[in-house]
């Protein structure tokens, strides 16, 4: 066995001494010998190794089943289990939040998280099925097993996509809640997804890709389905997948994945025409890109006919219809119908909301197939269960780039809500308990990122409010460039924010176009243009009412609003931002109801390498996520506590003192003498209405006395 001065100790808490250097010595040290988990605590650090580690087979899954965090080395499965087995012992709703910046290893921590609980639940071979209650549960059990694994595979082929940060970027946030039974094995679950970065449908950023998808149909897809479809392989002829110019990803080979995700299709129970939908979506999105306009006479024209004609055809809608919505649009003013046609750009706008908005609802509609495979049927268990879930949360990290826009926004926004989750109970809520139960506490400092959160989100005077206001204002009037006057006036002096208008001396800002956010994990600056349409998030009635009027049953039902008259339509839908915030809102309510688990996943170096350990940007993602913090309260405080009652109910047996009864006195003076007496009272500090426990390892031998009676 290497020393601990070799490879560093295992949790951050035992470090000779607490500060940014040590910290940063003992993470580098651990994770240039290959180990790239460590705890504080319960909380697992997690360093991204950009390679294969053989950490993950059958040994360690059986290594680590059952087993308390301090037994084995550091790791996620132990997390796993933990949650587990909190979920399945005191039948408690439990959470991992897994939070990093992009590319640190979220999404792959989440999948990891999910095999181990597939892997060490209704374990054994599976009975044949004979008809009972029993064997019917186990097959279920398998079936759902399945599911959760391969909906990623689908998941991340719609919903992922290759970024300047990372070469399989999630671009939508998804949260998972998996149902177990009383003995712990998964009985089903439900998929929260948020906000899909939907803007990548139709344009990308240099070195940047679409949606894995669209590569996967054109390099996956057989000659016959192609032809169907209408579509050449080659990928340049597409101008909506071809601007960034980065088609072929050394790490990522479309063809095999569009067989795994047929593959995850067919056990997902999509039907032929579901998956036939799908694919002649994907495509329709394709030739879409290749539709032009061109004013003519003073007269719209929709040039390349055949692309429209190949749209329509895999939309199945009256290519007539098709073309009209694409010139035109119907508005509907005091009672009265009009038509009104296009500019070419209104034109080009529309076309792109249109593509970008069949792929939402295609997306959406895929996670709800996945959520009806999935859902409880309680007919397959037995009566009077109660189910209790562990939710695993994986959302798209922290991003900065060279340009942003409002989703980067919008997805630094969700960040710090999750920051201001891990604050709100890993260090202010322990803190406060600790004071409310007048256990001697030296005050721990942190940054607090609530005035930031408060920037975005606070009614009237956050970014959100601001934007909305704008939107309300008669529609063609307002401009981003107002939008940004209003942001200034009422934000002009906030710490947190800038602009050219509000720090003239800012000469990286350019006037008039960017405002910058110094978020929690850095300053971010944001170009305006675009805010508006994208907070608005409009797409043309006309639209809604092509799709609704689809010969293709899955594509009608994808958008039943296509059947109200234009008259009918009175009220502004939410903004796109409305919606987020309210999502995320809920989205904190959900967690903060269950018992949580942290993995917080750290990128290591910004060229993928596994042997860069790139000092000050890790540094920096250690400072921001308030890890030293972490370790100080972790330190000073308590792993366990436990009110007097039901303490002592637990374990009065172990002691001569206090079995069967204690003559005289208080639950707490019980347990002083209790602790005295089995020798444990050093580790231990006595609250108001709580004993406090510092090392888990006290709890353990406390357990073992139990157990040995
Ligand atoms: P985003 O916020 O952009 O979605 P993320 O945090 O989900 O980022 P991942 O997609 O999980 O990041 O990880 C990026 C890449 O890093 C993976 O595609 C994989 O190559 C590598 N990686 C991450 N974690 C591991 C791991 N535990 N073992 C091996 N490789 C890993
Ligand atoms: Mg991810």
């Amino acid at each position: 066995m290497a020393s601990v001065k070799e490879v560093g100790v295992g949790d951050f808490v035992l470090m000779d001494k607490i500060d940014l250097d040590h910290f940063m010595e003992n993470l580098e040290l651990r994770f240039r010998h290959g180990f790239i988990y460590t705890y504080i605590g319960e909380v697992c650090i997690s360093v991204n190794p950009y390679k294969n580690m053989n950490i993950y087979d059958q040994q360690h899954v059986e290594k680590y089943k059952g087993r308390e965090l301090f037994e084995n080395p550091p790791h996620v499965f132990a997390i796993a289990d933990a949650s587990h087995k909190v979920m399945k012992q005191q039948r408690k709703d439990t959470c991992i939040v897994i939070s990093g910046e992009s590319g640190s290893g979220k999404t792959e921590a989440s999948k990891i998280i999910m095999k181990y609980i597939a892997a060490v639940t209704n374990q054994g071979k599976l009975p044949p099925l004979d008809g009972t209650d029993r064997t019917k549960g186990k097959h279920e059990i398998e079936r759902v097993k399945n599911i959760l694994i391969q909906s990623n595979a689908i998941l991340e082929a719609f919903g992922n996509a290759k970024t300047n940060r990372n070469d399989n970027s999630s671009r939508f946030g998804k949260y998972m809640d998996i149902h177990f039974d009383f003995k712990g094995d998964p009985i089903g679950g439900h998929i929260s997804n948020y906000l899909l970065e939907k803007s990548r449908v139709t344009a990308q950023q240099a070195g940047e890709r679409n949606f894995h998808s669209f590569y996967q149909l054109l390099s996956g897809a057989g000659d016959d389905l192609l032809k169907r479809l209408r579509i050449t392989r080659d990928s340049n002829q597409y101008f909506y997948v071809k601007q960034g110019n980065a088609a072929k990803v050394d790490t990522i080979n479309d063809r095999n994945d569009f067989r795994n995700v047929t593959t995850s299709l067919n056990t997902l129970q999509f039907s032929k025409e579901d998956q036939d939908t799908l694919w002649k979506v994907v495509a329709a999105i394709l030739h879409l890109g290749n539709v032009e306009f061109n004013i003519n006479e003073e007269k719209l024209e929709v040039t390349r006919s055949q692309s429209v004609d190949n749209v329509a055809e895999l939309l199945q809608v009256q290519k007539g219809e098709l073309e009209t919505a694409l010139s035109e649009r119907v508005i509907a003013a005091r009672g009265d119908i009009m038509r009104k046609e296009h500019t070419e750009s209104e034109a080009t706008y529309g076309r792109d909301a249109f593509a970008k908005a069949i792929y939402e609802r295609l997306f959406n509609w895929i996670v709800q197939k996945i959520n009806a495979a999935i859902a409880v049927d309680a007919s397959n268990f037995q009566k009077n269960y109660k189910s209790s879930l562990i939710g695993v949360l994986d959302i798209y990290g922290f991003e900065i780039f060279d340009n942003n826009s409002f989703e980067q926004f919008c997805i630094n926004y969700c960040n710090e809500k999750l920051q201001q989750l891990f604050i709100d109970l890993v260090l202010k809520q322990e803190q406060e308990e600790y004071r409310s139960e007048g256990i001697e506490w030296t005050n721990i400092d942190y940054f607090n990122n609530q005035i930031i959160c408060d920037l975005v989100e606070a009614p009237h005077q956050g970014v959100m409010a601001i934007m909305d206001d704008a939107c309300k204002m008669t529609a063609e009037k307002v401009t981003d460039e107002m939008l940004l006057e209003a942001m200034d006036k009422k934000l002009k002096g906030h710490k947190h924010y800038m602009s050219r208008q509000t720090k003239q001396s800012e000469k990286s800002l350019r006037h008039k176009i960017d405002f910058r956010i110094t978020h929690y994990a850095g300053d971010v600056t944001y170009c305006i243009i675009g805010f508006l349409d994208k907070n608005k998030d409009t797409l043309f009635q006309d639209f809604k009412r092509l799709l609704y009027n689809s010969k293709d049953a899955n594509l009608k039902a994808m958008w039943p609003e296509g059947a109200q008259h234009i008259t009918q339509i009175t009220k502004r839908p939410p903004t796109a931002g409305t919606l987020f915030k309210t999502s995320m809102l809920e989205l904190v309510k959900t967690l903060t109801n269950k018992q949580p688990h942290y993995v917080r996943c750290i990128k290591p170096n910004e060229i993928k390498s596994p042997s860069s350990f790139d000092y000050e940007r890790v540094k920096h993602q250690v400072s921001y996520l308030g890890l030293i913090e972490n370790v100080r309260v972790r330190r000073a405080g308590f792993a366990y506590r436990q009110r007097y009652d039901k303490f002592l109910k637990r374990y009065k047996m172990i002691s001569q003192f206090t079995w069967p009864n204690f003559r005289s006195g208080s639950n707490s003076e019980a347990i002083k003498v209790l602790m005295k007496d089995v020798g444990l009272d050093n580790d231990v500090k006595y609250g108001i209405t709580k004993i406090f426990i510092r090392s888990p390892k006290t709890l353990f031998a406390l357990e073992n006395s139990r157990n040995q009676l």
